[in-house]
C-alpha cells in the first residue's frame, strides 16, 4: 500500500521563505517556482512530476480568489487523464455553508462533470492538509491519489490529527504526497490571519 510521500523542503520551499516575499503578487512566485522547478527535475521524487506543480499551482489561483472575497484562502483541483475536472475554492462565508470546503466542492464538482461518484482516475490537489469530513469524502469518491500543500496541525486529518487516508480498517487508501508548494499556501493563510487580526484591534 502506499506511503505518505513528503516533498523534500529544500527542493519543494525553493527560495521564497521570507516573509518579505508576501507582497509578491502571485504570478510572479509562480514562475520563480516555474524556473526553479525545471533546474531541479532530476532530483524529484518518482511519484511527483512536473504537472504536480503545475496543478498545485493551479490550486493556489484558486486559494487566492477564495482570498479576494475574504474567505480563508485554501483551493482545490482534480484532474483525470484528459485534464481538469473541477477547480473550487473555500465558500464558508459566501455561501453560509459549514461543509463549503475546497476539495468536497470540487469532490461534487468532479462527479457531476463525469457523470459519476467514482472518481478512481482522479487526482486531487488541495492547498491544506484536509480535515476529517474531507478525508471521509476522499475515501468515499474513491480518489486514488492525494497532493496537499500545507499541513494543518489543528484540524488535519491526514496525518496530523489523525491519518484517515491511511487507515487499514477503511477499504480504500489513496496515495498521499504532501508539500508541493507547501510554504506558499501556508504564507498565503499566515497573511490572511495576521490581516483579519489587525482589523479586529
Ligand atoms: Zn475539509
Amino acid at each position: 500500500m502506499f506511503g505518505v510521500v513528503n516533498y523534500p523542503k529544500n527542493k519543494a520551499n525553493l527560495k521564497l521563505n521570507s516573509p518579505t516575499d508576501e507582497k509578491s503578487s502571485a504570478n510572479q512566485i509562480f514562475s520563480e517556482n516555474n524556473q526553479q522547478q525545471t533546474a531541479q527535475s532530476q532530483s524529484k521524487p518518482e511519484t511527483i512530476s512536473e504537472s504536480d506543480f503545475h496543478w498545485m499551482t493551479q490550486a493556489l489561483l484558486q486559494a487566492q480568489i477564495a482570498k479576494n472575497k475574504n474567505e480563508v484562502p485554501i483551493g482545490a483541483i482534480i484532474i483525470n487523464d484528459n485534464g481538469l475536472v473541477a477547480a473550487t475554492h473555500n465558500t464558508r462565508e459566501t455561501e453560509c455553508n459549514p461543509v463549503g470546503h475546497a476539495e468536497l466542492i470540487a469532490i461534487q464538482q468532479a462527479a457531476k462533470t463525469l457523470q459519476r461518484w467514482r472518481l478512481s482516475d482522479c487526482t486531487l490537489y488541495v492547498t491544506l492538509e484536509p480535515c476529517s469530513m474531507c478525508a471521509g469524502a476522499i475515501v468515499l469518491a474513491r480518489i486514488p491519489r492525494v497532493v496537499f500543500a500545507a499541513k494543518d496541525p489543528k484540524a488535519g486529518a491526514v496525518g496530523s490529527l489523525y491519518n484517515i487516508l491511511q487507515d487499514d480498517r477503511l477499504n480504500h487508501r489513496p496515495e498521499v504526497v504532501q508539500g508541493i508548494l507547501e510554504t506558499e499556501a501556508s504564507e498565503m493563510l499566515k497573511a490572511f490571519f495576521r490581516e483579519k487580526r489587525k482589523n479586529k484591534v
